[in-house]
């Protein structure tokens, strides 16, 4: 893949390395190609971060074709800037696209763009404790045309942002309201992507959520609803009667990478782990039963964030007392260690940006 170069002849004044928040920053370029129907991916080019334009007939407005991915690079102990797991992402944004009968794209090309934009605007990597670069790769159709069709014109953009710590002082348990009247997704459905639809479809629940006091919302199942599902943005995991129970993937549930990761050092430190159904039933049960030990969802933002209370039907259940336990502190710890180079990558699981 040839990529064209045109630098930003205006940079920003970067920003306070120090109050970067997530998602409010952007760097001083993007990457960008196109894709049409029997001329595969083109023109890939490396210009300065600004408007996209589009007709308004653009079919990404109307029928939100769209999927996204969210990964990070960090700067790490030994000044170098690595990826954590890039080739999942890979992988997942062409499973997501699949079910959108988007192209894909091939891995190398995926790497090529990420690492090249990050070259580029590498000044732009935080280096502060807990800091990284958000990477924010998406597809989309801004094919012009208001009738529901299979497009043939795609774009790929790759946006980065500095982000901040996400945990100012220490990890706090976040509280959680179960959602049984919204679901997120269904057996046969979009659950398993990330595609922008699913988003715009849970800001109802999270609004509730958030209105009746709670951080984020636990989903279940959509046939049922009485599975547990994941919450917001992450997985969730349960040490229920000293087991590791994980709510086993369906094509309603997303694959989180730090998800996978954590089941793997679980794993390797001997503990027993399932991936199985879990019913909210089994979970308030093992609440007030006193067998769950720890609760906590895990993906890229936060990495791990420990659940000290979840609402129920009304009925609050805290864990833990609302305090964290040692198995998500320790998948903090070393997760983290291995993405800021501070322990040794014993899976292989980062990779320098090249
Ligand atoms: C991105 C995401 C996750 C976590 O995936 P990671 O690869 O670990 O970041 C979990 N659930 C949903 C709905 C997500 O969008």
């Amino acid at each position: 893949m040839d990529i064209s170069v045109t630098k930003n002849p205006a940079p920003k004044a970067k920003p306070d390395w120090k109050n970067l928040g997530f998602g409010e920053y952007f760097t001083d370029h993007m990457f960008m190609m196109d894709y049409a129907t029997g001329k595969g991916w083109h023109d890939a080019r490396i210009i300065p971060y600004g408007p996209l334009t589009m007709e308004p007939s653009a079919m990404v407005l109307h029928y939100a074709v769209e999927v996204f991915e969210g990964m990070k690079a960090y700067t790490c102990a030994d000044g170098k800037i690595r990826l954590f797991r890039p080739l999942e992402n890979a992988a997942r944004l062409n499973r997501s696209a699949a079910r959108f009968c988007m192209p894909p794209i091939p891995t190398e090309d995926f790497l090529t763009a990420i690492c090249r934009l990050i070259r580029l605007d590498q000044d732009w990597v935080p280096k502060e404790e807990g800091t990284s670069l958000y990477i924010r790769p998406f597809m989309y159709s801004d094919q012009s045309n208001v009738g529901v069709r299979l497009p043939d014109l795609f774009k790929f953009v790759v946006i980065l942002s500095p982000v901040g710590a996400y945990y100012k002082e220490g990890l706090n348990p976040v509280s959680i309201y179960v959602e049984d009247e919204y679901v997120r997704a269904a057996r046969g459905g979009t659950g398993f992507t990330k595609c922008g639809g699913n988003y715009a479809a849970s800001l109802i629940a999270q609004k509730k959520a958030k209105d009746l006091g709670y951080t984020q919302v636990l989903w279940l199942d959509g046939a049922e609803r009485k599975y547990i599902e994941e919450v917001g943005t992450m997985n969730v995991m349960f040490k229920i009667g000293g087991e590791i129970v994980a709510p086993e993937l369906g094509d309603s549930v997303l694959p989180g990478v730090t998800r996978n990761s954590a089941l793997i050092l679980l794993k390797s430190w001997g503990y027993k782990v399932a991936e199985r159904k879990i019913s909210v039933d089994e979970l308030r049960d093992a609440a007030e039963s006193g067998r769950l030990e720890e609760a906590f969802g895990t993906g890229t933002a936060a990495v791990i964030s420990p659940i000290g209370l979840f609402n129920i039907q009304g009925k609050k259940l805290r864990v833990r007392d609302g305090k964290i336990g040692p198995v998500a502190q320790k998948l903090y710890d070393t997760i983290t260690g291995i993405q800021w180079g501070t322990l040794p990558d014993t899976f292989g699981w980062t990779q320098e940006i090249n």
